[in-house]
């Protein structure tokens, strides 16, 4: 019989990063979250080779103190929640203690970070998961961290990297969520040394989605705000005049996460079922508010999907309510019922 063996550290974390670190937009979207939770108010995300080369990412956020560094990159590690029930009042996007122990075990990186109360920041080179040099360095209050190699340790990963063009459309996509999710915060994104979006961080989503999606969108938006039973919500939805051949420009955002929501996407479907031709996707621009304890995040690694506690109920809430502003509202050119 095989003995049976206890896992080592970067084994477990190479495991993890599996789940985690599916590609380098994950590993974007895990670090700008962290961003995000620290409060940040500008975000500058530098890629290249579709972030397989390198992926750098700077922050105006809290920072982490010199002496708290080394713990970050251990698994289970978080300041976003101390127990499980801290989970049904949670308002940060992080609370797995996860990615940094997962992307550092799949990668090379580079932190420098310094909090507002230091007078030095920290600079610390991780391989293999493990801190191999921290040293003390000259830096504003905030975090840089500079991934290098993705996947270099494990190489049937790196075998399956799609091409930088698709690797460079996935990042892109999830920097516009994350920017569109977050209006006060100032998001810079160049590309292989191209500017590809810059956002004002004016607090005004309709600013985030003019500087992604161009005026022709925001001329055919209706602006949303409402609260019932089970959520409150506000942004924008397109009008008659604007739709797509796939859902791209549907963006759902629960407690400022956004989600992959089946139940949320039908309801949007539906009320736009006479509005717009058959077989086309509505534009829409959705944050919702819930309360915490009544949704359920935690059950995917990922954190893309959500469980609601009410959901047939926020299905019929969400249908009707979205209906009525459509036909209250004034549609563009002649209204044409599609069936
Ligand atoms: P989580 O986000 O689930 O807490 P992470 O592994 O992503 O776990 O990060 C571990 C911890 O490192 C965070 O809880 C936070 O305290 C700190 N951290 C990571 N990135 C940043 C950042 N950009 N600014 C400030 N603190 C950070
Ligand atoms: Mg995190």
């Amino acid at each position: 019989m095989n003995r049976i063996n206890i896992l080592d550290d970067l084994t477990i974390n190479k495991i993890a990063a599996g789940e985690v670190v599916e590609r380098p937009s994950s590993i974007v979207k895990e670090l700008v979250e962290n961003c995000v939770d620290a409060n940040s108010s500008k975000i500058i995300i530098d890629i290249i080779d579709g972030g397989k080369k390198l992926i750098k990412i700077t922050d105006n956020g809290s920072g982490i103190s010199s002496s708290e560094v080394d713990k970050s990159f251990l698994r289970h590690a978080t300041s976003k929640i101390e127990k499980i029930d801290d989970l049904y009042d949670l308002y940060s996007l992080g609370f797995r203690g996860e990615a940094l122990a997962s992307i550092s075990s799949i990668c090379k990186l580079e932190m420098v970070t310094k909090t507002k109360d230091e007078c030095v920041g920290t600079k610390v080179i991780v391989e293999g998961g493990k801190v191999v040099s921290k040293q003390p360095i000259g830096a504003n209050n905030g975090t840089t961290m500079i991934i290098k190699d993705v996947f270099y340790n494990t190489p049937v990963r790196q075998k399956f990297l799609k091409s930088t063009h698709a690797e460079t459309i996935n990042i892109s996509d999830l920097i516009n969520k994350l920017a569109i999710g977050n209006p006060h915060i100032q998001f810079k994104y160049v590309n292989n040394g191209k500017a590809m979006l810059n956002t004002p961080g004016d607090s005004k989503l309709i600013s985030v989605i003019r500087s992604i999606y161009g005026k022709d969108v925001c001329e055919n938006l209706i602006e949303i705000e409402y609260e019932c039973k089970n959520f409150k919500i506000n942004g924008y939805i397109g009008n008659n005049n604007v739709y797509r051949s796939n859902k791209n420009l549907q963006h759902i955002y629960i407690n400022k996460r956004f989600v992959k929501s089946k139940v949320i996407l039908d309801a949007v479907a539906e009320a736009y079922k006479a509005i717009i031709p058959i077989n086309k996707h509505c534009v829409c621009f959705l944050n919702m508010e819930l309360n915490p304890a009544s949704i359920d995040v935690n059950i995917h690694p990922t954190k893309l999907e959500i469980k609601f506690e009410n959901e047939q109920e926020l299905y019929i809430e969400l249908r009707d309510f979205l209906k009525q502003k459509l036909l209250n509202s004034k549609l563009i050119g002649k209204y044409e019922v599609y069936d």
